[in-house]
């Protein structure tokens, strides 16, 4: 393997006609299906412990399919649609909607255009600043949309090297303040928490803390989950940058006390519990909801105070 396959900056773009958009997606355990649109498959975000070069291409990072005609189909997919009621649509589940890509083709604000003339709420994933871009779009649709920040770290030296081509932290922090300012609900996903280098005692509390003081209202965590290809790329990336200590812990927790998971490698359950108590911990002390608001339960007791209605309010206009 290309030993500074991370260091990369170059991203090949190809533009293709799709012939649908609108799908289902399964959460990773299995408990919330819904909506999902990726204007995109590909992401130039690089992060060392992305699922999708395996679950998608193995040239995610590296060429990036933009699909060029995403609007038109979406409205096409929505005409069709016989139901009267919709689950809020997922901005993206195997891509994110505001890599820098978007700067370019804005194919997620022309879906985001459509789903809100229509009425549809929507969660935007990401891990960029650059949403801000976008700020009055989201924000005048304020009840019924929420925008989740992945932040995995406060250290911008590990989010380099962990997210190379996503956004720096405290570029997070402040695109948070700007919507939570403008009163769209925003919160932070945790995700994933990754042992010896970011799961220090007082960082993720330090984390919550700092997205509470940046306006989020919900945080959520996971914790890393390894397959093959991401392992081979971590363990890489670990050794070279001479991180033996949380390369050694990765190996103690996924290899030696964990297990398998699937294709994936888990570690123990009281450390995914350790660092989800922790979380919550804290997200509790700054009154922070703990969840994603995506499942219809969970929204149905925040719904107020966010003002995100239970799903089946949003019936399809036109
Ligand atoms: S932002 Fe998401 S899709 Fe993009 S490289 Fe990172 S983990 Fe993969």
């Amino acid at each position: 393997m290309d030993m500074s396959w991370w260091r990369k900056r170059t991203v090949e773009t190809r533009v293709k006609r799709a012939r649908s958009l609108l799908h289902r997606y399964h959460d990773v355990d299995d408990e919330y299906d819904g909506l999902t649109v990726n204007p995109y498959v590909g992401c130039s975000h690089r992060c060392v412990y992305c699922y999708a070069t395996f679950e998608w291409k193995g040239d995610f990072h590296d060429i990036v399919d933009v699909k060029i005609n995403a609007a038109e189909v979406l409205v096409r997919e929505l005409a069709m649609l016989k139901r009267r009621f919709v689950e809020p649509v997922f901005l993206s589940t195997v891509t994110d909607p505001y890599q820098p890509i978007e700067g370019v083709y804005r194919l997620t604000r022309r879906i985001v255009e459509v789903l809100q003339s229509r009425g549809i709420p929507y969660y935007i994933f990401t891990k960029s600043a650059s949403i801000t871009r976008d700020l009055d779009l989201h924000a005048r649709y304020r009840d019924r949309c929420a925008i989740v920040w992945s932040l995995t770290t406060l250290d911008e030296g590990i989010k380099r090297l962990l997210e190379p081509g996503a956004s720096a932290a405290r570029g997070v922090l402040e695109a948070m303040r700007r919507f939570s300012e403008a009163d769209v609900p925003v919160g932070i996903n945790i995700d994933p928490v990754i042992p010896g280098l970011t799961d220090g005692r007082g960082r993720l509390e330090e984390l919550v803390e700092r997205a509470a003081d940046s306006g989020a209202r919900f945080v959520y965590n996971g914790v890393l989950r390894l397959r093959e290809d991401i392992w081979e790329r971590f363990r890489e990336l670990l050794i070279e940058e001479g991180l033996t200590e949380a390369y050694q812990r990765l190996v103690q927790l996924y290899f030696r006390d964990g297990r398998r998971a699937g294709p994936y490698r888990v570690p123990p359950r009281d450390y995914q519990e350790d660092i989800s108590r922790r979380v919550r911990k804290t997200s509790k002390k700054r009154g922070l909801y703990y969840g994603i608001p995506v499942g219809e339960g969970e929204l149905i007791a925040p719904a107020e105070r966010w003002r995100i209605k239970p799903l089946t309010c949003y019936m399809q206009q036109g």
